[in-house]
């Protein structure tokens, strides 16, 4: 779950009614951050949006005739893919334009995108869609919705957490107010300034849309908003239109972010493959040094020390810049562009490991925890002890180690006891073929040949063989020792 599309459904979508925002909301709210894999069976769409299963079918058919959400044919998540297939049910990507969010967190949802190998979201494949259609006549459906009635302003100044704060991110909400349009506002939200509401939902949709990318494990949380936006949403208050320009002064274009004690000392060792000195981090990367240094929740305040070494071991140790350059191979789809390959992970260890975007795999890799304690770093517990978790472990590799040393000592052993016993036999060998060669050589200066000096060596080894017994022998002997006597 993630609070963009919630908050687009839930205040700038343009539905028809509150039934329509409720459904919207119920299947947004199982979808990812950018909008994508909305899937819930009708059934379950009608219980949070307390209509029947039928209606809940039509409202979607007839949102998507009107472009507010799309079948999604690509992207089919695991959790998806784990419903048995005769009940899966039709994937939805809300269609929320690329023009509702401001440069800068389009920047940051395209940078996660990217992350999980789709494409950015353009104006192009989200386009702005048409003013909701009066409530039961429909006169205007399909009809395009007039160009943004401001022109002055530049991208992103209209959307919710772009920072102007002198206006409502979208007028045609409230200027043009089609009539019948349901504004529901959220009974916990006594402010009235989209700006500031959507400010907080900013920072926090950030959070929840990094650890979110998948629907699935976010059931629990998704659950519990289900209910709270689907009872705000039933109510269907119909609220007058009562937003007025902001009182506040316009913020600056840089986003305010509270920047942690000890920011600018972490940022100072991003590396300049990742970002230049001096320039702005990305969203995502800014977010995840501040949640390291400032704590989040789940994972504890780190001293900036702290953060870099983390940075430096995950960057370096895990050999980044060469995985990130354009020449990298790490499977034969990649190309100098890029991969569209499955990435390597834990479930694909085989997938290709190709770095495509360092920012969103720095920002990534700062905030994976390998440790199962979340307060542990390499070993030693943020504000405490050394950590059981990492003790335990280390104890039982040491003894994995222990084992395997041993093992590998014992085998070594044997390989020189059975060496030591090929070299007696190949000695007897060698000998014995000595003592042939030398008889026969004496018996040949006599006058002795053919069958009888056949016989009578024979005859000669068999006594040696009595008084020198063969030893025994560990492998089968080669007759290559044999002959190099022969010819001594
Ligand atoms: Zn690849
Ligand atoms: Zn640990």
């Amino acid at each position: 779950m993630s609070l963009y599309p919630i908050l687009w459904a839930a205040d700038h979508a343009p539905v028809r009614d509150a039934e329509e925002r409720a459904i919207l909301i119920a299947l947004v709210i199982k979808g990812d951050f950018d909008g994508c894999n909305c899937f819930r069976s009708y059934k379950t769409l009608a219980e949070k949006a307390r209509v029947d299963a039928k209606t809940a079918g039509r409202r979607c058919r007839e949102m998507e005739a009107r472009g507010l959400i799309k079948r999604q044919e690509e992207y089919r998540s695991k959790a998806w893919l784990a419903i048995p297939e005769e009940q899966r049910p039709v994937i939805w990507e809300a269609m929320i334009p690329a023009e509702w969010w401001s440069a800068a967190q389009l920047a940051d949802i395209n940078d996660q995108r990217a992350g999980l190998g789709r494409s950015p979201l353009t104006p192009k494949i989200r386009p702005a869609l048409a003013p909701a259609p009066p409530k039961k006549t429909r006169t205007d459906k399909g009809s395009k919705r007039p160009k943004k009635d401001v022109p002055s302003e530049a991208p992103g100044t209209t959307s919710p957490g772009g920072g102007q704060g002198t206006d409502s991110p979208h007028p045609q909400d409230y200027k043009s107010g089609p009539p019948g349009l349901v504004v529901p506002q959220p009974s916990e939200s006594p402010s009235e300034s989209p700006s500031e509401n959507n400010r907080a939902v900013a920072d926090a949709v950030g959070k929840s849309a990094g650890g979110c990318a998948r629907a699935d494990e976010c059931d629990a949380a998704a659950d519990e908003t289900g209910k709270a936006e689907g009872g705000s949403a039933a109510s269907g208050t119909a609220l007058p239109t009562q937003r007025k320009k902001s009182p506040r002064p316009p913020t600056t274009k840089t986003r305010p972010r509270k920047e942690s004690t000890g920011f600018e000392m972490v940022r100072a060792a991003i590396p300049a493959a990742v970002a230049a000195p001096g320039t702005r981090l990305f969203p995502g990367l800014h977010r995840a040094i501040n949640d390291l240094l400032g704590g989040a929740p789940g994972i504890p305040r780190r001293t900036p020390e702290q953060v870099i070494a983390r940075l430096n071991r995950r960057w370096y140790g895990e050999n980044a810049e060469d995985r990130a350059a354009a020449d990298y191979r790490g499977c034969e789809r990649c190309t100098a562009s890029g991969c569209e390959a499955p990435r390597r992970d834990l479930e694909n260890p085989d997938g290709c490991d190709r770095i495509r975007n360092r920012n969103s795999w720095l920002a990534a890799a700062l905030l994976a925890q390998d440790c199962s304690d979340p307060g542990c770093e390499d070993g030693q517990i943020i504000g405490g002890g050394e950590c059981r978790a990492c003790r335990d472990r280390a104890v039982e590799r040491r003894e994995i180690a222990r084992s395997a040393a041993e093992a590998a000592a014992r085998w070594e052993a044997e390989i020189k006891a059975r060496q030591a016993v090929q070299g007696v036999a190949d000695a007897w060998t060698r000998r014995e073929a000595a003592e042939t060669d030398r008889y026969r050589r004496v018996l040949g200066e006599a006058g002795v040949w053919g069958t009888k000096l056949d016989h009578q060596v024979g005859q000669h080894m068999d006594g040696w063989r009595e008084k020198n017994p063969r030893p025994a022998a560990p492998a089968a002997r080669g007759g290559r020792e044999g002959q190099a006597a022969v010819g001594a």
